[in-house]
């Protein structure tokens, strides 16, 4: 037999079809969606309110080919100014991962995991320190949505407003199921995140780029770019050496040409490899002409690299630079690092 598959793992679509291949009318799975991904519930055997068909249908499969991602949170710490919380969550085969909830003026923004670890390897990412492990599966993208939301609901709290693909994982190497979980979470009977609000973050996965373009996905796009010339970005980020700069802007170009929309780009700043105004000039040189957005994340330490962060002044000359060649630019608020929940810092341990 094969594995029991969850029920957060199917679209609102996909739980109408299940219903209607063993003989239940699909209308069925709206009281069962809202269930999930409205009230949040994690019992969906002990429910009178549901229809008697839904019922039956669930008193048959729930717990022997159809069960419920329930994965635990196993610690849970906040930042010492409170606006950072990181949660520490335990999935069924005992593999761990992180979700971060950041606080700004009452509106939260929860970063999720994409993957147990990550192939990709850059050199002063935490995640990529620990290698990879396994994919995670729709249902588990999305139960951290729900973590999310329980644990802001409990503080009397709305959100998440905003999500960020940007935990433990490259998201286009997980491609299908990051996919089918947005799907999940976008759905407007349901947690309903708006897909403007939600941003996949890319290493730079050119094919998985083209694909999520010529799909029309209507999410935003990041691309971590940290270096504008081959040979600085291959010693950070070996993907490159597969698809280069020139590939990687070529598919960043078709994107903005097909979708209209602003392209976001991440930046790390490491002191003296990439953080002089003449890097600045060369990153402006080759976004020329592109409707961008450059984020500025000043490196947070990991245990696997000594590389330094850049300081204030530096940063803000580097986005001066930027400006005034006519690109956004932002530097990233240092949140979490006091509990290793900032960018690149996540590798499941607790602090
Ligand atoms: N795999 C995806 C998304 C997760 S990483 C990607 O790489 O885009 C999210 C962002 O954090 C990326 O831009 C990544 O380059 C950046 N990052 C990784 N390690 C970091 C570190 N130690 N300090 C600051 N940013 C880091
Ligand atoms: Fe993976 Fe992103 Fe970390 Fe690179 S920066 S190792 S792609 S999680």
């Amino acid at each position: 037999m094969s594995s029991p598959v969850s029920l957060l793992d199917f679209t609102f679509a996909g739980i109408g079809e299940r219903l209607a291949v063993d003989g239940v009318n699909p209308r069925h799975a709206r009281p069962l969606w809202g269930a999930l991904h409205r009230e949040l519930s994690v019992d969906v055997e002990n429910r009178d309110d549901f229809p008697a068909p839904l019922r039956a249908w669930l008193a048959d499969h729930f717990g022997h080919d159809v069960t419920l991602d329930r994965p635990e949170i196993t610690a849970t710490t906040a930042s010492d100014d409170g606006l950072t919380r990181k949660l520490l969550l335990r999935l069924d085969d005992g593999a761990e991962i992180e979700t971060v909830l950041m606080g700004y003026r009452g509106r939260t923004t929860v970063c999720l995991s994409t993957q147990v670890g990550c192939a990709m390897g850059c050199v002063f990412c935490a995640t990529g320190q620990m290698g990879f492990t396994r994919h995670l599966r729709p249902g588990e993208i999305v139960a951290q949505v729900h973590h999310a939301r329980r644990l802001l609901r409990s503080l009397g709290q709305n959100g998440p407003r905003n999500l960020v693909l940007m935990g433990m994982g490259e998201p286009l190497h997980n491609y299908d199921a990051v996919l089918r979980a947005l799907d999940i979470i976008s759905d407007t009977g349901g947690l309903n995140i708006g897909p403007g609000r939600i941003s996949v973050s890319t290493v730079g996965l050119v094919p998985a780029i083209r694909r999520f373009t010529a799909e029309r996905q209507p999410y935003q796009l990041a691309v971590s770019l940290h270096a504008a010339t081959d040979e600085e970005r291959s010693a950070l980020l070996p993907i490159n050496v597969r698809w280069p700069l020139e590939e990687l802007l070529a598919a960043c170009r078709e994107h903005a040409a097909t979708t209209g929309r602003r392209l976001f780009f991440g930046w790390t700043l490491i002191e003296g490899k990439n953080d002089t105004p003449s890097d600045a000039r060369r990153v402006a040189d080759l976004l020329a002409g592109l409707d961008a957005h450059v984020n500025l994340i000043p490196l947070n330490p990991t245990a696997g690299y000594a590389g330094r962060t850049t300081g204030l002044a530096a940063a803000r000359t580097f986005q001066t630079v930027l400006r005034t060649a006519g690109l956004a630019c932002t530097i990233r608020e240092r949140r979490g690092i006091d509990v290793a929940a900032g960018c690149g810092q996540l590798r499941a341990t607790v602090v």
